[in-house]
């Protein structure tokens, strides 16, 4: 990522940012700047998302097209390249997942392979919830059923384990993010990332799995 561009009017130097510091004249944002530096935050995955849903709305009112249609080429070319950058930037941060899959990118890593493999703590739960999947398919190819009534029963309880695992998850991640400002164990908050990541991501499939098993009895 640049650290200094040339502003194209004035050609002033600064960092990144939408507005030329020294002539105001609108600025494209370099299209590999990072996500926490487009809005102006340091880089930390921990961050206020009602300040960011501020901020982008802002910024996108700014840079709306329809403002810039009699300005320059060179304003009307970065007012809808930054648009694009902005909305990519917003999407990735407002979302903890996404903001934490990103933040693993910016230290050089990411999920990965082994997100395919059952991580050890979900390996016990993914086998049973296999389990009671199949037998419901197997009770619904023979129609409606005492024992059917039941299964669909348990689903439902597989769904609020699955939920409320999800909700612990979500605890974990916010925990992780909440490290991020302190100087040491970086690696072993990196892994712990990893870790946590790659179960939601594990969970979500599962919950998936079991949405479609039970959304024709809802
Ligand atoms: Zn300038």
């Amino acid at each position: 990522m640049p650290t200094v561009v040339r502003c194209w009017r004035c050609q002033d130097e600064h960092t990144p940012q939408v507005f030329c510091p020294a002539c105001g004249a609108l600025q494209p944002l370099p299209p590999d700047i990072d996500y926490f530096t487009v809005f102006g935050l340091a880089r930390n995955p921990m961050l206020d998302e009602q300040a960011l849903a501020k901020t982008y709305y802002a910024l996108s009112r700014q840079l709306h097209p329809d403002l810039h249609q009699t300005g320059t080429a060179e304003e009307q070319e970065a007012s809808l390249q930054n648009t694009a950058v902005v909305n990519r930037a917003y999407r990735t941060l407002r979302d903890p997942v996404q903001r934490g899959q990103y933040w693993l990118e910016l230290n050089g890593e990411q999920l990965g392979k082994e997100n395919n493999k059952v991580p050890p703590a979900l390996a016990l739960l993914v086998f049973e919830v296999q389990e009671k999947l199949a037998a419901v398919r197997e009770a619904s190819t023979a129609g409606p059923s005492d024992a059917l009534g039941s299964l669909k029963v348990e689903l439902t309880q597989v769904r609020d384990d699955l939920d409320e695992r999800m909700q612990g998850l979500r605890q974990k991640l916010a925990a992780n993010f909440s490290k991020w400002g302190q100087a040491d164990g970086l690696s072993e908050l990196l892994s712990e990332l990893k870790r946590v990541l790659s179960d939601m991501a594990y969970l979500r499939t599962l919950t998936r799995d079991v949405e479609k098993v039970s959304s024709p009895f809802e």
